[in-house]
């Protein structure tokens, strides 16, 4: 079995042999969802309430270093199985709290801080080996749960719209070498910068030359703010790039009963198309205004 098939026979073993996952699994087939034309980008709003546990996460250092970390195996879930892959240095398991029907976490083998250095070429080579997935990387200030541990997400391509709007919307060069090509895509209700690299190499030079000019932190300890989205496509693994200003927008609330504010947190998946929303008042609430602030708050560098 390659890969993808073992990650694919692991999921349906999973929601077989452990209740958490069969349930939030199954609850995903009820899910409500709403549309919003941002041609050429379609944006749906999910509700799912099993988020909240990550949409309200706290991610600051003294939480983080409080818990015990659920990416390591002495912490995982009862019955929580993985695949190995990348010559081991990962292994796959299967997302308990997923927002689709595949949703995976890639989880480094060693508890070591969320940091992209020298890791754009493992995305770039778990993309090949997943064709039909996009695999993402949450910065540790740009919603990882765990900025604590080294992880990335696999989901299904179809589920996310911002490769479709991409494929329809003008891309303007900006830097072209032999093996890739890094180019701002044009028109959409986020900034995204793109990276087309047909070598693992090539993602790499061209995402560290990037890395200067995205947001700083609020802590020099952390890397820029940036969520990271690959995906194979024929001969080239295709990146996305979204500069984060901002995790969370200016009216963001994490506590429940606070209906002044909204609870979104976004992350990969909501800026490339998917705003998940845990509670049912946002979710009812939300219209192309709102979406709009979120956008502008988190995802475009220019405000
Ligand atoms: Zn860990």
């Amino acid at each position: 079995m390659n890969l993808k098939e073992s990650i694919e026979a692991l999921h349906e073993q999973q929601i077989a042999a452990v209740k958490v996952m069969r349930d939030n699994f199954a609850a995903l087939q009820g899910v409500e969802s709403r549309d919003f034309n941002f041609e050429p980008m379609n944006v749906r709003a999910v509700y799912n309430p099993a988020r909240a546990v990550s949409s309200a996460a706290k991610v600051d250092k003294a939480t983080i270093e409080a818990r015990p970390c659920f990416l390591c195996t002495a912490n995982r879930p009862e019955g929580q199985q993985s695949v190995n892959c990348l010559n081991d240095r990962y292994e796959v398991l299967v997302n308990p709290y997923p927002i689709f029907k595949r949703h995976f976490v890639i989880a480094s083998k060693e508890h070591e801080p969320q940091a992209i250095e020298g890791r754009v070429g493992d995305m770039w080579e778990l993309a090949r080996e997943l064709e039909g997935y996009t695999v993402f990387y949450n910065g540790p200030r740009c919603g990882a749960s765990a900025p604590d541990h080294l992880h990335f997400q696999a989901v299904p391509t179809t589920e996310l719209p911002l490769w479709e709007a991409l494929r329809k919307t003008a891309l303007q060069p900006m830097t072209a070498e032999s093996d890739a090509v890094m180019s701002k895509a044009v028109g959409l209700p986020i900034d995204v910068m793109v990276i087309d690299a047909v070598t693992a190499d090539g993602a790499d030079r061209l995402m560290e030359a990037l890395l200067p000019f995205l947001p700083i932190s609020d802590n020099e300890e952390w890397e820029p703010r940036f969520n990271l989205l690959a995906t194979s496509m024929k001969s080239m693994v295709r990146m996305a790039v979204v500069p984060r200003p901002c995790h969370r927008p200016t009216f963001y609330t994490g506590d429940p009963t606070d209906e002044s504010g909204m609870t979104v947190s976004p992350a990969s998946v909501d800026v490339a198309g998917v705003l998940v929303m845990p509670r049912r008042i946002d979710f009812d609430r939300l219209d192309e205004k709102t979406i709009r602030t979120i956008f502008n708050e988190t995802c475009r560098v220019s405000c």
